[in-house]
């Protein structure tokens, strides 16, 4: 098998998932993209896994957090959202590119490696069944199934959303969470039982779309919701 593989890859190199450049035998990122990506490095909110400006304590809390405590226990990601990782997003969304998800599931299984010890279920952000059936698949739901396989648990697709709320893209941050407030519904029947999970999403952008999903899945019973997205959006502090 491995004879085989390297076989394919001499044929057919493979290209970098941003830019196309060719990178060799194995997939991934060409070093110039490599540069133009930020990883989410330390120190992190214990919560909501924002950057914060230094080293406080060993669980240190961001202040909105400390204010505002979230309906997730725990967010992670891979990269902070630049131009580079909103690159990867975009084709993860593209029908011809769905092959993405795999290569990046690994990534976000490392990002969240404190999550899988505990064995929680997936479970992806869900679209609406007509942006759905538009796309015609979830880049969620992608991402689950491939990080699923990883770990070994899992994919539970125990939320549905009810309302085709417009696109975020341009909302302030209360407009947001105004857009996907009762936007979903949690399949008590399907999550019966279930006490942990990790939602999974491509960006977490200011944590409404993953706030109402947990409010959501609290309400049919899961007690631990942690939260796992590809690129998180990271706001420059109001100075
Ligand atoms: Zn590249
Ligand atoms: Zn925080």
């Amino acid at each position: 098998m491995g004879f085989f593989r390297s076989l394919i890859g001499n044929i057919f190199p493979h290209r970098c998932l941003r830019c196309g450049t060719l990178v060799g035998q194995t997939p991934g990122i060409c070093t110039p993209c490599w540069d133009d990506v930020v990883h989410m490095a330390g120190p992190l909110c214990s919560c909501c896994g924002i950057p914060l400006p230094e080293h406080t304590s060993e669980d240190p809390l961001c202040g909105a957090c400390t204010h505002h405590p979230p309906l997730f226990q725990g967010a992670k990601s891979v990269f902070i959202y630049n131009e580079a990782s909103k690159d990867l997003v975009l084709k993860l969304k593209n029908q011809d590119k769905t092959f993405l998800a795999k290569y990046v599931a690994p990534w976000m299984v490392r990002a969240g490696s404190t999550f899988w010890n505990a064995q929680p279920v997936l479970i992806p952000t869900p679209l609406h069944w007509r942006k759905q059936f538009k796309r015609q698949f979830n880049q969620s739901a992608l991402l689950a199934h491939h990080i699923g396989q990883q770990v070994q648990l899992p994919v539970v697709h125990g939320l549905r959303r009810i309302k085709n709320s417009p696109s975020q893209g341009t909302l302030s941050t209360q407009q947001r969470a105004q857009n996907v407030k009762n936007a979903f519904h949690a399949d008590a029947h399907l999550l019966k039982g279930i006490k942990k999970c990790v939602l999974i999403d491509d960006v977490f952008t200011t944590g409404a779309t993953v706030g109402a999903c947990a409010q959501a899945l609290k309400k049919a019973g899961v007690e631990e919701v942690y939260v796992l997205t590809l690129c998180r959006v990271v706001k420059e502090e109001p100075t």
